[in-house]
């Protein structure tokens, strides 16, 4: 029922055969247990790297050559936009675009997300489908429970699988999963290369979090749901941002000293990042993400614990306003 850890980095050829196994930066056993776990939810070949932001990295680079461009979602995640900045010097230019829309034209690769992590939009899959390019799609925030981006139109579907997928914040992992075999096999090529390549125990305990994804989400998504109607309902909120599914949600208070003095008021609320977590935690997003969010927009991803609770936390923390 649960599968082994397979630490080893080399394994023994068989008649002067290499087996399906010879070297874990190319694969190993566990690493192909959890991909297939993962392949099956999104429904395509899945590929886990060493961190969302590895499996970014490869899909850019593996995928497009200098020149090309990167039709970026408005309000992606922040690191997202960071790396494609970082990417420019090797050639790889960047847009925006507003992905309730249509992509621009001159887009190589489309990069939607679904939901956007902190603005949590939501992507015009139809219109991203419609376009030549291969489309792309960050789906950390909704994780196959709630969208399954290949079977929308896109090519390929992007996790940090750090946040929801693994589910305890113990696990950095990433993941993209292919609709098409050539793009699995380039990805796996390039990972092979370049040695991106996850852990075996951090697999296992991304395999370990899959079992309990439908309970968590779940969960989480119930409590989300309330914790929003009632933000929404509260005079020191100006914005609430909530997509109807999922645990992540974002709300603004005044400006940023008032964002401090809640993050720091809660008790049962950590204040600390991520997401995707069993724990709740807040946060600034300001402090990481400067002027392109609003000063006082506090990112909430929201757990296991009792929603009552939770409110109880936040409304006190609101209070001190
Ligand atoms: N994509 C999204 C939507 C994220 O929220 C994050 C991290 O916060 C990443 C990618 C990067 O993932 P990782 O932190 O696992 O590298």
């Amino acid at each position: 029922m649960s599968a082994p850890v397979d630490r080893s980095t080399t394994w023994p050829y068989s008649d002067g055969e290499p087996g399906p196994f010879t070297y874990s930066r190319f694969s190993g056993p566990t690493l192909v247990a959890a991909e297939s776990r993962l392949g099956e939810l999104d429904g395509g070949e899945a590929l886990l790297f060493s961190s969302g932001m590895a499996a970014c990295t490869s899909v850019v680079l593996a995928l497009l050559s200098p020149g090309q461009t990167v039709a970026i979602a408005e309000g992606a995640y922040y690191g997202t936009g960071v790396l494609l900045d970082e990417l420019a010097r090797w050639g790889i230019e960047k847009v925006e675009f507003d992905q309730t829309g249509a992509p621009p034209d001159d887009a190589d690769l489309v990069w939607l997300e679904s939901p956007s992590n902190p603005f949590l939009t939501m992507p015009n899959f139809e219109a991203a489908a419609a376009h030549p390019a291969r489309v792309a799609c960050d789906s950390t925030a909704a994780t196959p429970l709630y969208v399954r981006p290949l079977e929308l139109g896109c090519d390929l579907a992007i996790h940090s699988a750090t946040k929801y997928l693994a589910g305890h914040d113990d696990a950095l992992v990433g993941a993209v999963v292919c609709k098409r075999t050539e793009d699995a096999a380039r990805l796996l090529e390039f990972r092979s290369r370049t040695g991106p390549v996850p852990a075996a125990d951090t697999t296992w305990l991304l395999l370990r979090g899959l079992q309990t994804l439908e309970v968590r989400m779940t969960r989480q998504s119930e409590s989300a749901g309330v914790i929003a109607e009632r933000l929404r309902r509260h005079p020191a909120v100006e914005a609430v941002r909530y997509p109807g599914f999922g645990g992540l949600l974002s709300f603004d208070v005044a400006d940023g000293a008032a964002a401090r003095r809640v993050e720091t008021a809660t008790e049962l609320i950590a204040n600390m990042t991520s997401l995707g977590g069993v724990t709740s935690r807040i946060e600034a997003r300001a402090r990481w993400e400067g002027a392109r969010v609003p000063a006082g927009l506090l990112r909430l991803s929201v757990g296991l614990e009792d929603p009552e609770a939770l409110w109880l936390d936040l409304e006190r923390a609101l209070g001190t306003l």
